[in-house]
């Protein structure tokens, strides 16, 4: 038994070694066990699930706005990365922008790119700009690969909880869809993913607030947008967006950025 452990504990280390990489445009150094095209497959099949039980938004106006905003978003991306040399950031994500059919006031997006706004955020999102915020901060989990470093946060727990108990049990054979599914539950009965961690959400308003300044839309409408959310009076709070952190928190941690993001924002002009 202990040869086991050791032999685990050996591919721990191998593991940590060879799959630490850092997240485009914070440098926050992270671990991911799965490759890209992995969990494009995987988030592909789950896309494929969750629309068998959705329908297409029949709202052509927001609909077009939803891609409008996202291809706008995406094409100066892909060409801010290009001109930098790092295009391989965006490697198996493919940007697709959807409005679906649901009073939830709510938007996700697949590690593999496709976001997906319910038409019940909708009201909130009065402008082009606002929609941004959301569309860019979804963007900004999928680019920092935020899914495959909860997987592999969950592959991790496995087997440091089998080692430590010293017997190999059947989670740590747990095959990826399983883990995915620990990971992204997207079904129809819960209709959003399950709550990224307070890390993860203010990386992604990091990173979703720099795609905006480089595509040319309002920074200064994310704490903006944050503030509307935190009057919960007058408007309808997404449920995906005010898990975590508080509202007010985020607007504060956006503030400070945006001296950062115009920077971005000069770049490119
Ligand atoms: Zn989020």
């Amino acid at each position: 038994m202990k040869r086991i452990v050791k032999w685990c504990l050996c591919l721990l280390s191998v593991a940590i070694v060879v799959s630490c990489s850092t997240v485009a445009f914070t440098g926050r150094h992270r671990m991911l066990l799965y490759s890209n095209s992995e969990i494009s497959s995987l988030s592909a099949q789950s896309y494929y699930e969750f629309m068998s039980t959705s329908a297409p938004s029949t709202n052509a106006v927001q609909t077009a706005m939803i891609r409008d905003v996202g291809n706008r978003l995406a094409r100066a991306l892909e060409k801010y990365l290009a001109s930098k040399g790092q295009s391989n950031v965006l490697s198996d994500i493919k940007w697709e922008f959807y409005l679906v059919q649901s009073k939830q006031a709510n938007a996700f997006c697949l590690p593999d790119g496709k976001v997906v706004f319910y038409e019940g955020i909708m009201p909130v999102l009065t402008t082009p700009d606002m929609i941004a915020v959301v569309m860019s901060h979804e963007m900004g989990h999928a680019i920092a690969r935020h899914g495959n470093e909860r997987m592999t946060q969950q592959t991790l727990t496995n087997l440091v909880g089998a080692v430590t108990g010293q017997i190999i049990e059947q989670k740590t054979s747990e095959n990826g869809r399983a883990i995915f599914e620990t990971a992204y539950t997207i079904g129809s009965q819960y209709g959003y993913l399950l709550p990224y961690s307070r890390k993860h959400e203010l990386e992604a308003d990091e990173i979703g607030l720099y795609i905006m300044a480089i595509a040319g839309f309002d920074i200064n409408q994310a704490p903006l947008l944050w503030q509307r959310m935190a009057d919960a009076s007058t408007t309808q709070v997404p449920e995906a967006l005010s898990t975590h952190p508080s509202d007010e928190r985020r607007m504060k941690n956006l503030q400070k950025l945006i001296e950062k993001a115009r920077k971005f924002a000069a770049e490119v002009r």
